[in-house]
């Protein structure tokens, strides 16, 4: 009998783990490195529980070695995506009237596995697999995801807990259904929290999903199918299809079922896949929930005023972090002229003094760049910049793809505001610096807020409060996640909810309960307790 009203409070923030030599987590850890990049993992497709393997196999090697191979995936064809879809509807007819209380256990429990258990797991295989330090691993595959599912139960519980007011012999309610169809969640490579939250978002609130991973972060994603199924998510609710996105892109919007898409990556995927769900609108029962967060092209303002130490490690720390392959990565700076020797000269200190390499040695501050195709967009912009006759690289700039796909920690400086590499997205470890006339500081503003089409995350960097205000107002729409006095990067769920708008996405804010709001469709309930039996108002009387 479930009848009670169970509360949620608003959760702690997974602490993140110190990993000393010899601590037990990274023991831990140590283990499963050695566990791991001692396997070659089958990854399956998985549909309605079920391990299917077409025998067209992918590989997922190592970024930072890349003749290790971690794992051999099997590709969906449309067959698949179809089956797919059925095994979704048919999980939809239980899990949408599960009482959310059960889904919400099921989803704490994932964030008790995760917390133990499955945290080696899951930051082993995202190091391995994504190449992330262990300090990037801890804050994305296990902080971050165990926060995105412990404060969306209790976002869950605030949405259900909204219920409209009563009126003389009436009572009214709200049931928050689920939407009448399966969601399409497609994910990036880079965070595998992204990838986790796509999903269990829409499948907390009672949806069905068809998920599409990444192919570079198949590893860590396939470690959190098992984590779902040990938490006791019933088969079907989440169809795992790895393979090509616009084979399954195509066939999952031409469902009748299709009723949403839940993306983060590129804004020209984003784009693409709006564009087919607008044309097979006519197919679908209900209009679907587009949601996408997308490019960025994330920038550092500095007034005169700043500290350029604090500017130094900002620029440093938020463009290379992880490569600088976050979605909110500083990869445009304006700084005013009388600073910038100052903060380069710290930045190149940093540089010599940081190591890049293997994710398993713990030295290392920098790892490899995601795949070839990425490392090879990252050093067509270094080559363009050197050849450049108003631009030059004047930090890092050295790629070696001899082992693993290394891209140097790199400055680009240049005298125009709209050099190709101050507009484009690269999602690498590179910063495009505009040193301005400390004079011309509001026409530099300007810039800053027309250069890109994007809007995800923006700095500014001031000791000088009221001018730090006049910026933060003059850049209101350039970016949905803005920071004063520190760096673009490193957004908290429950503290900074997380998007931007523009060509940056719908900007429905993962980490927050208006992201949630997306995924059900209110129906609202009038019961009148004695119904009227005479039409005649008292007027007519
Ligand atoms: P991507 O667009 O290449 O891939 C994202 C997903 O879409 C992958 O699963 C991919 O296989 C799939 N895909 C590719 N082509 C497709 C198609 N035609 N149809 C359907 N699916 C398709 O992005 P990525 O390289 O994985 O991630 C990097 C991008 O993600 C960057 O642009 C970054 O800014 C963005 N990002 C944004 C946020 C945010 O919150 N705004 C967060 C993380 C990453």
């Amino acid at each position: 009998m479930n009848n009670s009203v169970i509360n949620f409070p608003l959760p702690a923030n997974e602490p993140v783990k110190a990993y000393l030599a010899g601590s037990p987590e990274r023991v831990a850890l140590e283990n499963e490195l050695q566990r791991q990049s001692n396997l070659v993992v089958d990854i399956p497709i998985i549909i309605g529980g079920k391990e299917i393997r077409t025998g067209d196999t992918g590989q997922v090697t190592c970024p930072h070695d890349h003749k290790h191979v971690l794992a051999t995936y099997h590709k969906v064809t449309a067959k698949e995506v179809e089956m797919a879809v059925e095994a979704a509807m048919e999980a939809h007819k239980q899990w949408s009237r599960t009482p959310w209380t059960t889904r919400a256990a099921i989803v704490m429990k994932m964030a008790e596995l995760l917390a133990t258990k499955y945290r080696p797991i899951l930051n082993a295989a995202t190091m391995l697999g994504q190449s992330k330090n262990i300090y990037q691993a801890e804050i994305d595959s296990a902080c971050e995801t165990i926060d995105f599912f412990r404060y969306n139960v209790h976002y869950a519980s605030k949405i259900y807990g909204m219920q409209p007011k009563d009126g003389v012999g009436q009572i009214n309610h709200t049931e928050y259904r689920p939407l009448e169809g399966f969601i399409l969640a497609v994910t990036p490579f880079n965070f595998t929290s992204i990838a986790s939250n796509l999903c269990m978002t829409p499948v907390l609130l009672g949806n069905v999903a068809l998920w599409k991973p990444s192919t570079t972060s198949l590893l860590s994603n396939y470690y959190l199918m098992q984590l779902y199924k040990e938490a006791g998510l019933p088969d079907g609710v989440i169809n795992f299809l790895p393979g090509s996105g616009a084979l399954i892109g195509q066939v999952a919007t031409q469902s009748k079922y299709f009723s949403g898409i839940h993306f983060t990556g590129s804004t020209a995927t984003f784009n693409s896949l709006w564009r087919q769900a607008g044309e097979n609108l006519g197919k679908y029962i209900s209009y679907p929930r587009i949601v996408g967060e997308t490019g960025g092209k994330d920038f550092i303002f500095v007034h005169p005023s700043a500290d350029p130490k604090a500017v130094a490690t900002a620029a440093f720390c938020g463009a290379y972090e992880f490569q600088g392959q976050k979605c909110s990565a500083a990869s445009r700076m304006y700084i005013p002229k009388s600073l910038w020797p100052e903060v380069l000269a710290d930045m190149k200190r940093m540089a010599a003094e940081v190591k890049m390499g293997d994710v398993t040695d713990p030295c290392n501050f920098i790892n490899a760049v995601i795949d070839e195709a990425s490392f090879d967009k990252c050093k067509s912009y270094i080559d363009f910049a050197g050849q450049a006759a108003d631009a030059k690289v004047v930090m890092g700039g050295k790629c070696d793809k001899s082992v693993g796909w290394f891209v140097e920690p790199t400055v680009i400086e240049t005298t125009n505001p709209h050099f190709k590499s101050m507009e484009e997205e690269i999602f690498g470890p590179i910063l495009t610096v505009y040193p301005y006339d400390d004079d011309k500081v509001e026409e530099t503003v300007e810039l800053c807020n027309t250069t890109s089409p994007y809007g995800l995350t923006g700095a500014v960097f001031g000791r000088c409060r009221m001018a730090v205000e006049k910026i933060t107002d003059a850049l209101c729409y350039a970016a949905g996640n803005f920071y004063i006095n520190d760096k673009p990067t490193g957004a908290v769920v429950g503290m900074q909810p997380f998007g931007g708008a523009r060509a940056s996405g719908t900007n429905d804010k993962a980490g927050g309960e208006f992201n949630l709001i997306r995924w059900i469709i209110p129906r609202v309930i009038k019961e009148t307790l004695v119904s009227p039996t005479d039409y005649r108002y008292t007027y007519l009387k």
